[in-house]
Order: structure tokens, then C-alpha cells, then sequence
């Protein structure tokens, strides 16, 4: 994950809820990407570390074991840097350049010049990413499995021209829940500002609830309700662990028998819910920073020996040994 804001629900439902279970099954790998939030973000890097470390506080605080997977930091583990630039010598630009996100992005974000030789080569650092590791999966949504096909391609390339030394990942396609924004949008996105984060107050949420898009047909309780694409209802679905409860105001709002408020304060009342552990979980560890910073250090320790590894199996394939 890129450390370009804070986190927010979007993040707990597509990314860290997918995170969490993993680590019963898999030896898992989760690292804060600072070098990938440069390639779009390089201008202006005052917040990137205080990023990274609050990032680091919430996955832990939604559940991801220190102890049992290895959390690190991109940059404390330079080969990642190495093994980028020795696959760019065999990896063909074009390659790159085919990458749908890649004009996407660039036509997408105006106010930003993308035109870097780090964006366009992002994919690739992808790749060196995950084949540091021998990574066999990698848990995406469908919007990341063109840049494991290139990741593949490229490690294939590799291996033809110096033998079968890094390992092809496979995408681990994870159910893609996009949770919708308090706007109305169809994504939760910090960019768009209609985010709940993680960090918010009990208070703050109730206030943002209660200020989210909904069935604008329904300009009075009496009026009969869509529940469907209904963001209040999505985030029910997805939060409020009393579904007889859900299911309740369901019917209640098809039928025109509920107001806007009871619905809005069960969801923040269930959502504050959900939130105080991880809330109090976050608070405890970014006020040692101290123990954060050992946390980081030691997982980005674990990573670099595999990593020295890997490097030290890919200069011998290359015959670079002096
Ligand atoms: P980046 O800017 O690095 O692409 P984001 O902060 O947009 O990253 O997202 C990081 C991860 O969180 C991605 O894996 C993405 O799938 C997930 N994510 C972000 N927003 C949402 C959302 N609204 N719904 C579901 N998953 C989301």
C-alpha cells in the first residue's frame, strides 16, 4: 500500500479485510511502498514517512500480526531498487507503455506530470516487489491482474535469457468489495474526499453518516425507499454485524416506514462499533512511537535477508560475481 494519506473504510473492506485472513494460510508479505507513492507524488514528500508510519499503525490495528507476517518499509530494503533496474535491462518499453492504467493515469491526473521515468517503469518495480520474495500470489482486484501479466512476461523474459531463477506470482483474485463514498460515488477515494478514516472520532463519524447521499426520491419518511446502490445501505451490508437489524430497516424503507435518521445513526452506531478496537488499537501504537519504529525496523530486517538472497541468486545467474 502506497503511504499517500490516511486510511479510511475503502481500505479496511478491499485491502486489509482480505489482509487479515490470509495470514492463517500464507506466509504473508505486506510493505509499505514508499518509492510507489513517489512516482505520482514526488513533488511534494512532507507527510510520506508520517504516512508510512500511520499506515503501519492501522494495518496492525485491524489485525495484522508483526509477529506472524513480515511488515516492512520498500525503502529499507533497497534491492528492491536492484532487482529493478536488472530486469529494466531486459524488459522492453513497450511493454510498459501498454499498461492500461499507464495513459489512464496520466489523462486522469492533469495536475500532475507523469510523464517520469519512474511512473511509466512502476510496474516493474511491481514486479521486483514481489519476485524478491519467490511470491507465488499476490491478493489484487481486477484492476492490478494487467500488471501481473506484465510482472509474469517479465520474469519469463528474465528466466529465458539467465535460467529459472525468479518465480512466476499467480494474482490471488480477492472478492473486490468497492465501497461506494458518503457522496454517492462509486469509490470510497481519498482523492475525492468522501471518506470515513480510520482515525476518526466516534462524533465524527456520527456527523458524517448523517450527512451521506441517499435515496433522493425520498424527501420524506413516508415516501418508499431504494435500498439497492444505496450507500447507507451498502455500508449496512458491509459493517452491521445485526443483520435482523439490517433486515429490518430494509423493510422498513421499502415500505416507506423509517426515516433517515434511525437508519443513519444504527449504520454510525454500528460503525463506531466496528471502529473503537481498532480506534483505541491505533491510539496505543502511535503513542510509542519508539516500539512502531522497531516494529518497521525489524520486519524490513526479516525482508532484506530473503531479499539478499534472491539478489545474491540473480548476480550469479547474470554472471556479475567479482
Ligand atoms: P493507491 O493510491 O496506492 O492506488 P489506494 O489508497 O487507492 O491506493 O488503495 C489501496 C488499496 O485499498 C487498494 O488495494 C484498493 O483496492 C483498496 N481500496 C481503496 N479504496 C477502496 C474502496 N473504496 N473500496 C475498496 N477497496 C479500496
Amino acid at each position: 500500500m502506497r503511504p499517500t494519506g490516511q486510511l479510511h473504510l475503502g481500505h479496511l473492506i478491499g485491502a486489509l479485510g482480505n489482509w487479515v485472513p490470509l495470514q492463517q494460510r500464507y506466509d504473508c508479505f505486506y510493505f509499505v511502498a514508499d518509492w510507489h507513492a513517489l512516482t505520482s507524488d514526488y513533488a511534494d514528500t512532507s507527510r510520506l514517512t508520517a504516512h508510512a508510519y500511520e499506515n503501519v499503525a492501522d494495518w496492525i490495528a485491524a489485525g495484522i500480526d508483526p509477529e506472524r507476517s513480515t511488515i516492512f518499509v520498500q525503502s529499507l530494503v533497497p534491492e528492491h531498487a536492484e532487482l529493478y533496474l536488472l530486469l529494466s535491462m531486459v524488459v522492453p518499453v513497450p511493454w510498459l507503455e501498454r499498461v492500461p492504467t499507464y495513459k489512464e493515469q496520466q489523462e486522469n491526473l492533469k495536475d500532475k506530470d507523469l510523464s517520469s521515468i519512474g511512473f511509466l517503469g512502476y510496474p516493474l518495480l511491481q514486479t521486483a516487489d514481489v519476485a524478491l520474495y519467490d511470491g507465488q500470489f499476490v491478493p489484487v482486484g481486477e484492476d492490478q491482474v494487467a500488471h501481473l501479466e506484465l510482472a509474469r512476461e517479465s520474469v519469463r523474459r528474465f528466466n529465458n535469457f539467465f535460467g529459472e531463477v525468479l518465480v512466476e506470482p499467480q494474482p490471488m483474485l480477492t472478492k473486490f468489495a468497492r465501497l461506494p463514498g458518503l457522496d454517492g460515488d462509486k469509490k470510497m477515494s481519498k482523492s475525492l474526499g468522501n471518506t470515513i478514516h480510520l482515525s476518526d472520532s466516534a462524533a465524527d463519524v456520527m456527523k458524517k453518516v448523517r450527512s451521506m447521499y441517499t435515496d433522493p426520491k425520498r424527501t420524506r419518511a413516508d415516501i418508499p425507499g431504494t435500498v439497492e446502490g444505496n450507500p447507507v445501505f451498502t455500508y449496512h451490508d458491509a459493517f452491521n454485524t445485526n443483520t435482523a437489524e439490517v433486515d429490518d430497516l430494509k423493510a422498513r424503507y421499502r415500505a416507506g416506514k423509517v426515516g433517515d435518521v434511525e437508519v443513519k445513526t444504527t449504520l454510525a452506531n454500528a460503525l463506531n462499533a466496528h471502529l473503537e478496537p481498532i480506534r483505541q488499537r491505533r491510539t496505543e501504537l502511535l503513542s510509542a512511537p519508539e516500539r512502531l519504529r522497531e516494529i518497521v525496523f525489524d520486519g524490513s530486517a526479516r525482508a532484506r535477508t530473503i531479499a539478499v538472497e534472491t539478489l545474491d541468486r540473480v548476480r550469479d545467474a547474470m554472471k556479475i560475481r567479482y
